[in-house]
């Protein structure tokens, strides 16, 4: 099984390489399901443990002073990240929110933050690369240096121990590839990178933005020494179920400090009502290791039939992943656009729309986006993105169940063979 060098069956009937595929992969379904059961177990223990009860489902109102709930939530989510403190809350608007608090509340004028990769992009905003917001963090003094991953896609760690100072408070690590053509970061790396960065550097905080990660693997960031790690909710951990949120997990002080950076200093976490109750979040978290696992077993069916039908991706079928984002290059602007468009036509929800090329700021060319979810801009229901630009690569990412991922994709499959039988 798992054989790389089959021909690849350009222009066969994408039916027919459907089953062939399904039967090549089901190893690799199996290691997955693995995976899903284990994460179940700690999510499982972390309610029992926290003895979460009906009443914590009820809402509460005001300044929310009290909310068992809210407080439990946040226990559980500890629980289960191996952390000492969790903040979860849906006045955490998006991943973004949850990373600038940790950012902006670590660091001071004078201080450094290092990054290995290149942030996602909402970030680069909040560090200032790029856009001018006076509320940057180089807007207000502090200082950055970034540093690139070897081109084989490994940690260079000479460079990255250099770029560590005295003056560095801060290194950011991004487990995801985001939207680019990298290596995701996953946990044995990361467990190593926060090793050696400790050796000669014990104070500096080590920050992971988690987001696209969560029961992708066995073990979380936090598992793997980080000072602090964060997400947001309509991913991975809301297990399509959160309509909105976000969480910051880690060392009890530092999670303080994001709270109050959040609210005010002085309420912190004691403030912070859920009018709508916090069922949702619970359940959601409860069933996240089996959609995530959903979402998984739809990127390897994607990247198998896709690489049989000539394409490059990344990660390939059999490779290791940490996160649900899955990259293939189509290598044409007319193939991103009928894929994408393939995709939407196969949602629940806005299949009737009709995905088009649009501005997006630090895009030259724009960005095509197919999602037709149920909670805005959720992804972890299935979503593709693509940036207009070659090699004309699309991100994948998501499927609440692999039944509709793998419907997706066999949709979109087709869609690019009727156009290389069109262009002859
Ligand atoms: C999605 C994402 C973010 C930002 O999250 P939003 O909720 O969209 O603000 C940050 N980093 C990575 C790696 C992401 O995938």
């Amino acid at each position: 099984m798992g054989d790389d060098d089959l021909p690849e069956d350009k222009g066969e009937n994408v039916q027919q390489l459907v089953t062939e595929t399904e039967i090549e992969l089901a190893p690799v379904y199996a290691e997955l399901d693995l995976i899903a059961l284990e994460n179940q177990r700690r999510v499982l223990r972390a309610f029992q443990r926290n003895r979460v009860s009906e009443y914590h489902f009820r809402p509460s109102t005001g300044y929310g002073y009290g909310d068992s709930g809210r407080d439990t939530l946040d226990k559980v989510y500890a629980d289960v990240f191996g952390a000492e403190d969790a903040l979860v809350r849906t006045q955490i608007v998006s991943g973004t929110h949850a990373l600038s608090l940790c950012l902006l509340s670590l660091l001071k004028p004078g201080d450094r933050l290092v990054a290995l990769g290149q942030p996602y992009d909402t970030i680069q905003t909040v560090i200032g690369l790029t856009g001018n917001s006076p509320g940057s963090l180089i807007g207000s003094g502090v200082s950055y240096r970034g540093v690139d991953f070897a081109p084989d896609g490994g940690v260079n760690y000479e460079a990255l121990l250099q770029a560590i100072d005295d003056q560095t408070r801060v290194l950011l690590l991004q487990r995801s590839r985001g939207y680019h053509w990298r290596k995701s970061l996953g946990m044995e790396a990361m467990r190593d990178i926060i090793d050696t960065v400790r050796r000669s550097h014990p104070g500096v905080i080590v920050l992971v933005d988690n987001c696209y990660g969560e029961f992708v693997e066995r073990e979380e960031p936090t598992h793997a020494g980080a000072d602090l790690a964060c997400g947001s909710l309509i991913k991975n951990p809301g297990g399509g179920l959160a309509p909105t949120g976000g969480y910051i997990v880690g060392r009890a002080d530092l999670v303080e400090l994001a709270a109050e950076r959040l609210t005010a200093p002085g309420l912190g976490r004691e403030v912070g009502p859920v009018p709508g109750g916090l069922r949702l979040y619970y359940q959601g978290l409860f069933l996240a290791p089996h959609f995530v696992v959903q979402a998984l077993k739809g990127a390897v069916f994607a990247a198998r039939l896709l690489e049989r039908l000539g394409f490059v991706t990344s990660p390939r079928y059999n490779e290791h992943r940490t996160d649900i984002v899955q990259a293939v290059q189509l290598g044409d602007p007319e193939a991103v656009i009928a894929f994408c468009r393939a995709i939407q036509a196969g949602s629940p929800v806005d299949a009737h729309v009709t995905p088009e090329a649009a501005p997006l700021p630090g895009y030259d060319g724009g960005v095509v986006m197919a999602a037709g979810t149920f909670v805005q801009g959720a992804s972890l229901e299935f979503t593709a993105d693509a940036p207009m630009r070659p090699p004309y690569t699309v991100y994948l990412q998501g499927g609440l169940t692999k039944e509709h991922a793998k419907l997706g994709i066999i949709e979109a499959c087709e869609a690019l063979e009727r156009l290389k039988k069109q262009s002859g």
